[in-house]
């Protein structure tokens, strides 16, 4: 007890890059845009800005500063009663240099910030409308808070212009209170989710489940079940990793072939998508996929 698993061969395998990378790495610098993919040393970095076999390259920016009104036990990003106040030109400066950067498919998430009255849900469908108005080819997909609940701020979002928009629920019902931050909860998470899906029933839904915390089969099961009567349309499932020792645990490195049975299962229940493995990270190759259906 209270020693740490040892990393399993699967996760120590190189991930190829992919023909865009170099590319997209040598312009961010002049962009002044916070990727999530470089700030979290992300692994898919080379195949997701890389575009992979299509050529679609996928990046995750992070709006609304780096301090976060939550402290999650799995996260982390630094957290503080009171970051330092939003960036007013932040969504019109954030849009320009997303849509210079040559992204296909892009991930606009940003902290909780429960400090502000809408949780910056105003701020976050500006930063949309601004970067549809410059390339209306690029897939936007909205990574956000739970907003407390507060669905005013969901119908904000889902009518910014987005194409997808994703919320995590990060790990079965059961865990929760172990997990995320006392102020989120499960069926907190579900009426976001729904309710997006209700304003506006073409954009597409999706969430995110970390494995590895100690969930059960069972519990996990549940949990897609759940999600899946509230709509939501993708699923990706990945291996919790602990970010320092400050943190939870990881319980379980969960095998390969489970993620491929999980991924089996998202089908069978009838998710337009889901991807699972143990690099699979919520926004991982997500490009690839949604340019390829939303498209058609
Ligand atoms: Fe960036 Fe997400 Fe891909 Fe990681 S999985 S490289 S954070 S887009
Ligand atoms: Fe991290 Fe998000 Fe939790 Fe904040 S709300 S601590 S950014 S996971």
């Amino acid at each position: 007890k209270g020693e740490r698993l040892r990393l399993p061969p699967w996760l120590k395998t190189e991930i190829p890059i992919g023909k865009n990378y170099n590319k997209l790495k040598s312009t961010l610098r002049d962009l002044n845009l916070h990727t999530v993919c470089e700030e979290a040393r992300c692994p898919n970095i080379g195949e997701c800005w890389g575009g992979g076999e299509h050529g679609t390259a996928t990046a995750t920016i992070m709006l609304m500063g780096d301090t976060c009104t939550r402290g999650c036990r799995f996260c982390s990003v630094k957290t503080a009663r009171r970051p330092p106040p939003l960036d007013p030109d932040e969504p019109y400066n954030t849009a320009s240099a997303i849509a210079a950067w040559g992204l296909d498919y892009v991930v606009l998430t940003s902290v909780d910030r429960d400090d502000i009255a809408d949780g910056g849900a105003e701020h976050i469908a500006k930063t949309v409308s601004n970067l549809k108005q410059r390339n209306s080819h690029i897939l936007v997909e909205c990574l956000t808070p739970d907003f407390r609940g507060d669905l005013v701020a969901v119908e904000t979002i889902a009518q910014s212009g987005l194409d997808v928009y994703a919320h995590n629920v990060e790990t079965v019902r059961e865990l929760q209170r172990q997990v995320r931050d006392p102020r989120a909860n499960f069926d907190q998470s579900i009426s976001v989710l729904r309710h997006a899906k209700v304003v506006k029933p073409d954009i597409l839904t999706k969430t995110s489940i970390m494995l590895g915390l100690g969930e059960s089969e069972h519990q996990i099961r549940n949990t897609l079940i759940e999600l899946r009567e509230a709509g939501v349309d993708c699923l990706t499932l990945g291996q919790y990793m602990q970010p320092t020792k400050r943190h939870l645990k990881v319980e379980e490195y969960v095998t390969p072939e489970r993620f491929a049975h999980w991924e089996q299962v998202g089908k069978q229940m009838g998710f337009m998508y889901t991807a699972s493995g143990p690099l699979v990270r919520s926004s991982y190759k997500a490009g690839e996929f949604f340019l390829k259906n939303l498209l058609e």
